[in-house]
Order: C-alpha cells, then sequence, then structure tokens
C-alpha cells in the first residue's frame, strides 16, 4: 500500500502517523521524503488495513493498494488449485470437467426426478434446482421452498446426484444441512450477513458474481465465506450487466482466466442465465470449457414452455445431450 502525504504534514504528525500504522497493522514502512510531499510504503500483510481510515486523515494527500486485499481467496498465498470435495465421486477443481444441470424451479417430483435421471444419463453429475426462488417480480413463482427441497433429496436418492439449490437467508441454513451445494445466487453475493453465516457450516459453497459486481468484489465475498474458516467456495460466473440488451447477461469469458489467475479456487460457469435464450447456451458453454472452467450450471426443463420460471433459456432434455456429449468430448480434446 502507497500513501502519498501532503506537503503541510509536520514532523511529529508524521511520526504519530506512522507508529499508529505500525501498531495497528504490524505493517513495516519505507519512506521517500521527496521534493514536495512524503511517500510512505507500507510493507507486509495490508489487508486488515483500513484504507477509509487512511483516506479520512487529514495528512493524507491520496492512497493506492498495491496487494490484493484479499487472502485466503488469493492464488499467492496458496499457489495450488483447490479442489472441491462433494462427494465420493465428485471433486470439483480437480482437472476434471462436472457439469451440475436441472431445472431452474422444482417443480414436482415427477418433474426433478425425470430431470435428474434423464441429465445424469447425459453425463450431468450434479442435479441443480431451485426450491427458494429470487424473482424480479414478488408476483412471480416463489418457489416450492422446503418442499422443494424434499423433492430434490427424492431425486438424489433415486440417481445418487448430488444437489446444488439456492439459500436465500440465514434463518434458513439449518434446513440446508442435507444439501451438497449451497448456492448463493448473483443477488445475494453481497449479503454479507449471509457470507458469514456461511463461512461457519462446512458446506460447499457456489457463490454467484452479482450482477454487476467486479472480480476484485465478487473475491472479496468469497474471501468473507472463507474468513469465517470454510474455505470450500466455487466461484459462478453468470453474465454480468452491461449496455448490450439482446442477450439477458454478458457472458465474461475473460473471468475464467482471470479468476485462475488471481484465485485458487474452481470457476463454474452458467451459460444460462448470461444468454437468456436456451440456442445460446451450447457456444457460451463450449467457450467457457475452452477458456478452463472446472464446471458449468446449465438449466434443463421437461416442458420449457411451461416452465414456472427460466423457460427461455432452458435446454430441454434432449438438446442437453447433446450439448453435454460436446462438452464433455471437447474436455477430452483439450486434455489430450
Ligand atoms: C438460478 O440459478 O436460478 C439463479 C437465480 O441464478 P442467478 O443468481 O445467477 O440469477
Ligand atoms: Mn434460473
Amino acid at each position: 500500500m502507497i500513501i502519498v502525504l501532503k506537503p503541510s504534514t509536520a514532523p511529529e504528525q508524521l511520526l504519530a502517523f506512522t507508529e499508529k500504522l505500525k501498531n495497528d497493522y504490524g505493517v513495516r514502512i519505507n519512506r521517500w521524503d521527496g521534493v514536495h510531499s512524503t511517500v510512505l510504503g507500507l510493507i507486509g500483510d495490508t489487508t486488515q488495513v483500513d484504507i477509509e481510515y487512511i483516506e479520512a486523515q487529514d495528512i493524507v494527500e491520496s492512497v493506492k493498494r498495491v496487494q490484493e486485499p484479499y487472502k485466503k481467496a488469493n492464488r499467492k498465498f496458496h499457489p495450488e488449485n483447490t479442489a472441491v470435495k462433494i462427494s465420493d465421486t465428485v471433486t470439483i477443481g480437480d482437472g476434471s470437467l462436472h457439469i451440475m444441470a436441472g431445472p431452474c424451479s422444482v417443480e414436482s417430483e415427477e418433474q426433478i426426478v425425470g430431470i435428474a435421471k434423464s441429465v445424469q444419463q447425459s453425463g450431468a453429475t450434479l442435479l441443480r434446482g431451485g426450491a427458494f426462488k429470487p424473482r424480479t417480480s414478488p408476483y412471480a413463482f416463489q418457489g416450492l421452498k422446503s418442499a422443494g427441497l424434499d423433492l430434490l433429496k427424492t431425486a438424489r436418492k433415486e440417481t445418487g446426484l448430488p444437489i446444488v439449490t439456492e439459500i436465500m437467508r440465514v434463518s434458513h441454513i439449518d434446513m440446508f444441512e442435507n444439501v451438497d451445494v449451497i448456492q448463493v445466487g448473483a443477488r445475494n453475493m453481497q449479503n454479507f450477513e449471509l457470507l458469514k453465516e456461511l463461512g461457519k457450516t462446512d458446506k460447499p459453497i457456489l457463490l454467484k458474481r452479482g450482477l454487476s459486481a467486479t472480480i476484485e468484489e465478487w473475491l472479496m465475498s468469497a474471501e468473507y465465506i472463507m474468513a469465517g474458516g470454510n474455505d470450500k467456495v466455487m466461484l459462478c460466473e453468470r453474465g454480468i450487466r452491461t449496455y448490450e440488451t439482446f442477450t439477458r447477461n454478458t457472458l465474461d469469458i475473460s473471468a475464467i482466466p482471470v479468476i485462475k489467475r488471481l484465485s485458487h479456487l474452481p470457476v463454474i460457469v452458467d451459460p444460462s442465465h448470461a444468454a437468456g435464450k436456451s440456442w445460446l447456451v451450447e457456444p457460451l458453454a463450449m467457450a467457457a470449457v475452452a477458456a478452463g472452467a472446472d464446471g458449468l450450471i446449465i438449466e434443463v426443463h421437461n416442458d420449457p414452455p411451461h416452465a414456472l420460471s427460466d423457460g427461455a433459456q432452458s435446454l430441454t432434455p434432449q438438446q442437453f445431450d447433446g450439448v453435454a456429449s460436446k462438452l464433455l468430448s471437447l474436455k477430452k480434446a483439450l486434455t489430450q
């Protein structure tokens, strides 16, 4: 961290300030005295340094971080990839490709069990399905709630597929005890109280990128979970808001190699919510695998025109079968 002091800084103010920084944050300080200003370089772990406190001091002209504000999610401090074990047969981030597939919303036992069996046949290794749905309209289908969780468990029993489903509030954490992967949706990426509580669990977390979140903000949200002691975090790129309106969101393909460089956490890509259109799912998913994603999460519905949510972006089981086979072949070709 680099701090530029105002030319008017008196020697005793400088001394008091540097002593406070050393005592409060345990950093070492290098000082350069220029003709017009003094520059301080903070050396050591600056993740705990409160940049707003520094900016607010009268003697400070400007301050700039040169090191990332996240530590546990940072590849610099953890060079090896993190692999998140979900079950005896599913580990994400170990170099293999995992496809999570299923409907946007769990709608009935017949629907979720039928889709689970079919996507498993096509190569999916996890079942997705929303029981608590964050909908833009309060009048839209809000999910089957705890009954939806029970149906996911039934589908897991029938197929053995681990289940991935979204949590929306802290008070539901106990209800999610038996879920294999807890999804934090884009709208809750900065629900810090939820992130802190999930940090106290040992559940694998699928942390979706916020609609308008920068990569650094997203990694700071991962840091919230990890700071609590839970390092089983997977980051999910699901498209971001841009000026483009043709697609529901814009899939940020570059986020995949960027996250891989900055962090050791696995990256999952959701082409369905990025695209908003089923025909776009395949090319986006293929691009994600080519760019190094560890997994995909894809919406599949038995009857998309009658889906209770996100029908337009849902693949039919037959379409998913074709897409999954191409994705798995591409992954194989890339690893050979
Ligand atoms: C979902 O997965 O159904 C969902 C609501 O996703 P997102 O949070 O990315 O919009
Ligand atoms: Mn959806």
